[in-house]
């Protein structure tokens, strides 16, 4: 059965967990609009009807980056996935990961790079090129063409709105987004009266990129920190997993939780 078929329902008590992930789906869908990628932007000018740029960065988690690739393409919608090559929790080099993208690309879902501008080996003067270092490495990773760059917690330069690296889409770049409405589900918040169910019932919209953070929705832990956790735990059984399977050394499978270490590792 396809979205369009499926009943459209009011809004989960709790917007932040799977059905209401598809809730938000079928009520785009509802609302006319049609889910294109940033590689199909430029096939949106100009042209009549509703058109939402659905968009991920993936900042922690690929366990569920991919439940989400997978939820979206069972109901026909395809996004565009950002993925960090210098991300504290997860690498993009591992087997899982090269799994883990193999199968988002073959969902007909986009990649794109989110950048972390902020790392200590960027330098602003020379962005464009660190930009395309990435876009290298994770095209070949990915097999796929990048057509956009998404900067990971965008400092005041970066929501200028005038970084332009050429040959991509600047998702923060104001000519190159303008006329694009932009909503995020940061930290599970709105900064509008709008949230990701709302947005599409505007009337005086017919353009929306939504940022939707994976693990907000996949993960239904009540509260922010609790999904923090429960994604570095499913992080650490994606490590262990890979340990007993090529790591001689590693021994027997080990139960572990979290807890707060007194100091830094590194102190
Ligand atoms: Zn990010």
């Amino acid at each position: 059965m396809s979205i369009r078929e499926l009943h459209v329902r009011r809004l989960p008590a709790d917007l932040f967990c799977p059905d209401g992930y598809l809730s938000v789906l079928r009520n785009a869908m509802s609302c006319e609009y049609a889910f294109v990628t940033y590689g199909e932007m430029a096939q949106c000018a100009g042209v009549p009807g509703r058109r939402c740029l659905l968009r991920h960065d993936v900042d922690v988690s690929l366990v569920f980056a991919l439940e989400m690739a997978r939820l979206e393409a069972s109901s026909g919608v395809r996004s565009t996935y950002f993925f960090m090559l210098r991300s504290p929790a997860y690498n993009l080099m591992t087997r899982h990961a090269h799994r883990v993208l193999a199968e988002i690309v073959s969902l007909g879902h986009e990649v794109g790079i989110h950048f972390d501008a902020e790392h200590p080996s960027v330098d602003r003067n020379n962005l464009a090129a660190c930009v395309y270092q990435e876009v290298d490495v994770l095209s070949k990773l990915a097999g796929a063409t990048i057509h956009a760059v998404s900067f990971h917690q965008p400092s005041p330069y970066i929501l200028q709105g005038t970084v332009y690296i050429d040959g991509l889409i600047n998702t923060y770049n104001a000519v190159q987004m303008q006329g694009w409405y932009y909503l995020s589900d940061s930290n599970r918040q709105w900064k509008t009266a709008d949230n990701a169910q709302t947005i599409f019932e505007r009337t005086d919209l017919t353009r929306i990129q939504l940022l939707i953070h994976p693990m907000w929705w996949m993960c239904d832990e009540p509260d922010v920190g609790a999904v923090w956790d429960s994604a570095m735990v499913s992080n650490f059984e994606v490590m262990q997993r890979q340990f007993l399977e090529t790591e001689r050394a590693y021994g027997g499978r080990r139960s572990m939780f979290l807890r707060m270490s007194e100091r830094c590792p590194e102190e």
